[in-house]
């Protein structure tokens, strides 16, 4: 007897973890497949994202 798969278990979007579009999928928004592009590119965030795991300000007075 085989259960019938009728959903399949969708990923979080690696970017927010949200739950991902098929439209852009694996990512939720274009704006996450934007922010992940730009992360492998250039290896950095040039978008503003959710996550800001990098302080890096340079605001000493
Ligand atoms: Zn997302």
């Amino acid at each position: 007897m085989v259960e019938p798969v009728m959903l399949r278990p969708r990923r979080p979007c690696p970017i927010c973890k949200k739950p991902s579009a098929q439209k852009y999928h694996p990512f939720c928004s274009a704006r996450c497949a934007q922010v992940d592009l730009n992360r492998w590119l250039g290896g950095q965030y040039a978008i503003p994202a959710a996550e800001t795991d990098t302080p890096d300000e340079e605001d000493q007075s």
